[in-house]
């Protein structure tokens, strides 16, 4: 009987170590980058989820329906281009800020200061595309997953154990720092060279980022943590963009949108 129980107990532990193991690595399916993550994606979008739905009640909603509708159809077209079939929301919040973010799970939020920036069209699908570029590489997770310390132990047990409540509540503390944690460079960089991929194939054109990201250098205002301060240099950014540039040229270019 106690044996039996021992057996029981050693066969759960092995269980929970190999689905730790088994949801401990992703990867990326357009750069084939392998990465850390603990999470399963069905808990990182609950925990998107819970930290959206949160932002709407703390932040402004935007009023002006016109931009409203142009952000949701821009994010929208290039949400399908990346093939993820997510529950995708795009919101305009009101804020002078020139920023956005996106969440797991297709939960993105754009700032109407944004507009100072994106002087066109094609200019602000470079934005959504990065922020949808983030969401499908499941960065946020992998932020979390990257902590040091009791949550990221916690985080991974209980992704180990099976979503509990008492797990999903754990999953939407750590949303809530992983929204306050920006993302690192190598997820910026990621998502740049996605994001003009994605913005392409929906039949924006590609150069506008580069074009984007200098208005970017040039707007003195406040330094959005998203667009500023934690990503690569302008000028650096713009290089990497311009090399990528001929792939994204032929996407553009075989883009349904523009037959
Ligand atoms: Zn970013």
């Amino acid at each position: 009987m106690v044996t039996s129980l021992l057996h029981r107990i050693r066969y759960i532990a092995v269980a929970a170590l190999l689905g730790a193991t088994v949801t401990a690595c992703t990867t990326v399916a357009e750069t084939g980058r392998t990465q850390f993550n603990f999470m399963s994606d069905r808990q990182a979008n609950q925990m998107g989820l819970g930290a959206y739905q949160q932002i709407k009640k703390e932040k402004k909603i935007s009023r002006n329906t016109e931009l409203a509708k142009q952000v949701r159809q821009v994010g929208n077209r290039v949400a399908k281009a990346s093939g993820r079939n997510y529950a995708w929301e795009f919101t305009l919040f009101e804020d002078e800020n020139p920023n956005a973010f996106a969440l797991p799970g297709g939960k993105v939020g754009v700032n109407t200061g944004l507009f100072k920036v994106a002087k066109n069209r094609d200019q602000l699908a470079a934005v959504m595309a990065h922020e949808v570029a983030h969401a499908t590489s499941r960065h946020s997770a992998e932020r979390v997953s990257g902590q040091t310390g009791v949550q990221a132990i916690l985080v991974g047990a209980g992704a180990a154990m099976g979503a509990s409540q008492n797990t999903m509540n754990l999953f939407a503390q750590a949303a809530t720092l992983g929204v306050i944690l920006p993302f690192n460079r190598s997820q910026e960089s990621e998502a740049d060279y996605i994001g003009l991929l994605f913005m392409a194939r929906a039949g924006y054109d590609p150069r506008q980022a580069v074009e984007l990201w200098k208005n970017f250098a040039n707007y003195g205002g406040n330094r959005p943590p998203e667009f500023l301060s934690t990503h690569p240099s302008p000028g650096n950014r713009i290089q990497k963009l311009q090399a990528n540039m001929p792939a994204a040229m032929r996407e553009y270019q075989n883009s349904p949108y523009r037959k």
